[in-house]
């Protein structure tokens, strides 16, 4: 789908974290239906820029904004049902549900929340769309390291998001693993959904993001075409001072 009109903008943000400044006077766009990739060495402050956006952390200054909605404020409840959804660690998954439970639970605390049949019907087509319908029944704990990943994947999907958050979604995967989970994503992408990545898979990023933003030290450095970015001397040198 070709990207829209810009659905979130984010301004002039700063974090700092006692006298580091984690994320410097960072402004991007993202559009409507457009995958953003966030690259940048370790520490560069993507993961932090998440969080602002999740309301996880609260900004120093600069503001978030979504569709006309100001979040910077907000609490990450109210940023949730605004239409953000992240994944979290696996942490975050209810071991003692099954993997519909898991995924209704999800539904309830959308941004456009269903519940009883309605929302086991929503969270069964979700597994069915993601490859897991056939263990829909079973225990977390049955679940291969892929399953999981996409059970976290469907959690958030099942908020139906306006944007979804996913902060290196593809770590820890195995080569197998890793093109199914670029596929999975790519399928997203293909339903239009408005997607902001973070990853270090450079492949991730070449074949899914329409744009992105690359950070050094909090900064912004370069922002474009992923072919365009990732042949900036600017940027293979921030990649080089980090080895
Ligand atoms: P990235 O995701 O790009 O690897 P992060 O956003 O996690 O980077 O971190 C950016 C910088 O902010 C790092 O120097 C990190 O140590 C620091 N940082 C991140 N979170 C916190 C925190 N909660 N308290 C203090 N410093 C933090
Ligand atoms: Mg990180």
């Amino acid at each position: 789908m070709t990207p829209g009109d810009t659905i979130l903008e984010v301004s002039n943000l700063t974090k700092r974290f006692g006298g580091l400044v984690a994320v410097n006077d960072m402004s991007f766009n993202v559009r409507k239906h457009e995958v953003m990739g966030i690259i940048g060495p370790n520490g560069s402050g993507k993961s932090t820029t998440m969080n602002l956006i999740s309301g996880a952390l609260k900004a120093s200054s600069g503001s978030i904004v979504l569709d006309g909605h100001d979040l910077t404020p907000l609490l990450p409840h109210k940023i949730a049902r605004f239409g953000v959804a992240r994944t979290f660690q696996l942490v975050r998954i209810l071991p003692h549900l099954s993997v519909l439970e898991n995924v209704i639970a999800g539904a309830a605390f959308s941004h456009r929340p269903c519940w009883g049949a309605e929302a086991e019907q929503f969270a069964s087509d979700l597994l069915e769309r993601l490859e897991l319908g056939a263990k829909k029944d079973l225990g977390i704990d049955s679940l291969t390291y892929i399953d999981q990943k996409r059970l976290e994947l469907a959690r958030a999907l099942a908020s139906e998001p306006e944007v979804l958050l996913l902060d290196e979604w593809l770590a820890g995967l195995n080569p197998s693993e890793l093109k199914i989970g670029i596929e999975l994503i790519a399928n997203l992408r293909g339903e239009g959904r408005t997607i902001i990545l973070v990853e270090h898979v450079m492949d991730a990023i070449r074949s899914l993001c329409d744009r992105c933003v690359v950070m050094n030290s909090g900064t912004k450095i370069a922002e474009g075409a992923p072919s365009e970015v990732l042949s900036d001397p600017e940027v293979i040198r921030a990649y080089l001072g980090d080895a």
